[in-house]
């Protein structure tokens, strides 16, 4: 197709502005800045660096150390962090991308400019990925992915996905996720379906073992050990949906790699059994019960979620939550204090555990970037001090995606850090007081995002 002239100057104009705004910002695209003077958890789990000093090179962390040990290399950019705190920017190891827009949940909302916006909320929030699982479909997932690394949004965060998970075929509906997902009815057919994904270049592969309350017809042994098997072949990681104890023993003695989930209860024996298997990762995700009794951002209205979302989609919260009816209530108050229970006692025992947040899923009520801060307060809530759940945010949920190169601030990790106006080691909801985002070493336009949102209504 031949394009008009006009067409063609207005797209040299916007090249041409793309270019000025990126030279601008050279000191932290391709030249080199010496952050100083804040305090800095590098996510090690050991004891903040008060009064630190850290260089970004080519959008990497080269040096860390106290302020005075860190020289400026000529030319350098310098940045007073005095008074702030500095966090590795947050890795969300699950959610649903895609598929939540205003009041709406679905696969028809799967485009590429609503997938964007997603990205760009969990980079306003201070994530600088998040896993989608098994949710993705056609080929949309992976050029998104290719075209974020290559830092073609620079405001956006890492799109990691997981193509379209492996399902039993009676989970799949056209209007739930599972849409997306491969039917896997035979061991052989599952092996074809993990083959699949492997020219996709995924790090992990999502499937589901869940009866769904009797719903459904789970996947039976035979076929999650086939899916372990093929991926661990071909150097990829299985993420399971289980919630069932039984399940999760199985799951253990049968190679899986991550829970997706945290579990609905824990015994002595799964804890054990973990023991035996130090490699598996488990992913938080304690907010769907959680919510249902706890939602205080709701009342009065957190002010990052009135940035972010319409007032349409928080009335319609308020309505729900905190759930008013007192048989449910206890249902999910109790729901909460096994998981809570269970996910200290796996702590405790020294399980990895990252940080999951199910954001942007089926509910339309799990807000995008918000779900991870309310996430790390719910770990909290459940018995694990600030530091090690800043780790798990951080570096163990990198580790457990396979991200090598993000969850620290370390010498050789992408410079993917989260300046924060106060210390979350002292209260950990102060991961929601965020004064700026680095994502690739280059300051996230924060302003930018959030006067188009408001622009467009508050949310997308
Ligand atoms: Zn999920």
């Amino acid at each position: 197709m031949r394009q008009s002239k006009p067409v063609i100057l207005a797209g040299l104009l916007l090249a041409a502005a793309w270019m000025l705004r990126a030279s601008a910002q050279s000191g932290t695209v391709a030249g080199a800045a010496l952050f100083e003077g804040a305090r800095l958890i590098t996510g090690d789990g050991g004891a903040a660096i008060e009064n630190s000093a850290f260089l970004v090179e080519n959008a990497h962390f080269t040096r860390i150390g106290r302020r005075g040990e860190v020289p400026a290399p000529a030319g350098a950019a310098r940045v007073d962090l005095t008074g702030k705190t500095v966090i590795p920017a947050l890795v969300d190891g699950h959610s649903h991308i895609g598929y939540m827009k205003h009041l709406t949940s679905g696969a028809v909302n799967y485009t590429r400019e609503n997938i964007l916006d997603h990205m760009y909320r969990f980079a306003y929030f201070g994530v600088a990925a998040s896993q989608s699982m098994g949710s993705d479909f056609g080929e949309l997932p992976f050029q998104l992915r290719d075209e974020i690394s290559a830092g073609k949004y620079p405001d956006a965060a890492r799109f990691l996905t997981a193509g379209r998970g492996l399902s039993p075929i009676d989970e799949i509906s056209p209007d739930n996720m599972r849409q997306a997902a491969n039917p896997a009815t035979t061991p052989e057919g599952a092996r074809a379906l993990v083959q699949e994904l492997v020219p996709r270049r995924v790090k992990v592969i999502k499937t589901w073992v869940d009866d769904r309350g009797g719903a459904v017809k789970k996947l039976p042994p035979e076929i999650y050990r086939a899916i372990f098997d093929e991926a661990h072949r071909n150097n990829l990681r299985v993420a399971v949906h289980a919630t069932a104890l039984a399940d999760a023993k199985d799951l253990l003695r049968s190679g899986i790699d991550v829970f997706a989930h945290m579990i609905s209860e824990v015994d002595d024996e799964v804890v054990a059994l973990f023991k035996q298997h130090p490699n598996v990762g488990v992913l938080s995700a304690l907010g769907g019960p959680h919510r249902a009794v706890y939602a205080p951002w709701l009342d009065p209205v957190h002010p990052l979620i009135l940035e972010t979302v319409r007032p349409e989609q928080i009335n319609r919260l308020q309505a729900r939550f905190p759930i008013r009816d007192p048989e449910q209530r206890a249902r999910s108050q109790s729901a909460w204090d096994r998981l809570a229970a269970g996910i200290k006692q796996l702590s405790d025992a020294g399980v990895r555990i990252g940080v999951g947040t199910d954001g942007g899923g089926q509910q339309g009520d799990q807000f995008i970037g918000w779900t991870m801060h309310a996430e790390l307060e719910n770990m909290v809530m459940a018995g694990i001090p600030p530091a090690k759940v800043l780790v798990a945010a951080t570096r163990t949920s990198a580790e457990i995606l396979g991200q090598d190169d993000l969850g620290m601030v370390a010498p050789g990790k992408s410079a993917d850090f989260v300046v924060l106006d106060a210390n979350p080691l002292d209260d950990i909801k102060n991961t929601r007081r965020i004064a700026r985002v680095y994502l690739r070493g280059r300051q996230v336009d924060r302003d930018k995002l959030r006067k188009g949102w408001a622009a467009a209504g508050t949310g997308n």
